[in-house]
């Protein structure tokens, strides 16, 4: 089985659920090349809890956790399936840090990107939350833990924004960032390119760490990811932009060449 790549996807507004964009088409041209998994993690920025928590049912909820977009976006269902059996695996894996809420679902840092990426809905998918109590190290040691899924055919998706600053959104400019944000974006990229994660991990002490970052939930997706990471994956970045002033949209994805098992 082929060792499976992990991704960051830089989710942006709802609206990319329902709309056909640059955006949009980058996540197509992202999933084209992905082998076929046998199940998907799902970490969303939008599930930020006390604790960290997993779905575990067959048939995981649509949440529509967002206020005062179009009724259209309410009405998007994705019919796909759970995995009690990959739940059960990141039980094993997680241990007794991991409990089970199946108040939660997909929410729409999961469905937005999910409908562009596997439109089929037919990859069972399990989502995993944020812990919002965690230091950057232990998120990123959460990912470390289950880089092994890998060799297993599940594909890990975090899904969130390096740079995301909502009071300092500017629906004026879709197509450009602040100073900050786009040096922000930059030096991210660098380090994950150098696969420095040290760096990474002590975000706030780069240029524009401290506005791109107010609030951890949007980036903590990608220390997961980076935690599953090999040294010598190859990485590809995709959507590498920043959209009204304040939002990052790059994505990225790494591969590794290597056949396991
Ligand atoms: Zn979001």
């Amino acid at each position: 089985m082929q060792r499976m790549p992990v991704v960051f996807i830089g989710h942006g507004s709802p609206m990319n659920a329902i709309e056909n964009n640059v955006f949009t088409q980058g996540w197509k041209a992202l999933a084209k090349p992905l082998p076929t998994p046998k199940g998907i993690l799902m970490v969303s920025a939008h599930w930020f809890t006390n604790s960290l928590c997993s779905t575990n049912v067959s048939q995981p909820k649509m949440v529509y956790d967002m206020y005062g977009f179009p009724e259209e976006l309410y009405r998007i269902q994705y019919p796909v399936q759970g995995s009690p059996e990959l739940a059960q695996r990141l039980q094993t894996l997680l241990g007794q840090q991991l409990s089970i809420d199946n108040t939660w679902g997909l929410d729409h840092g999961a469905w937005s990107v999910l409908v562009h990426l596997f439109p089929k809905a037919d990859i069972p998918v399990v989502q995993l939350s944020v812990n919002a109590r965690l230091e950057p190290k232990a998120l990123y040691a959460i990912g470390r833990a289950l880089r092994v899924l890998r060799d297993e055919g599940i594909l890990i998706i975090a899904s969130g924004n390096i740079v995301h600053n909502v009071r300092m959104v500017d629906w004026d400019h879709p197509t450009t960032g602040y100073p900050w944000a786009d040096a922000f974006d930059a030096a991210i990229q660098e380090a994950i390119l150098k696969h420095d994660h040290e760096r990474c991990l002590s975000y706030l002490a780069l240029p524009g760490g401290k506005e791109s970052v107010p609030t951890p939930d949007h980036y903590d997706p990608l220390l997961y990811v980076l935690g599953a990471t090999d040294p010598d994956d190859t990485i590809h970045i995709y959507n590498d932009s920043r959209t009204m002033g304040s939002l990052s949209m790059t994505s990225y994805v790494w591969s590794s060449t290597s056949k396991e098992k």
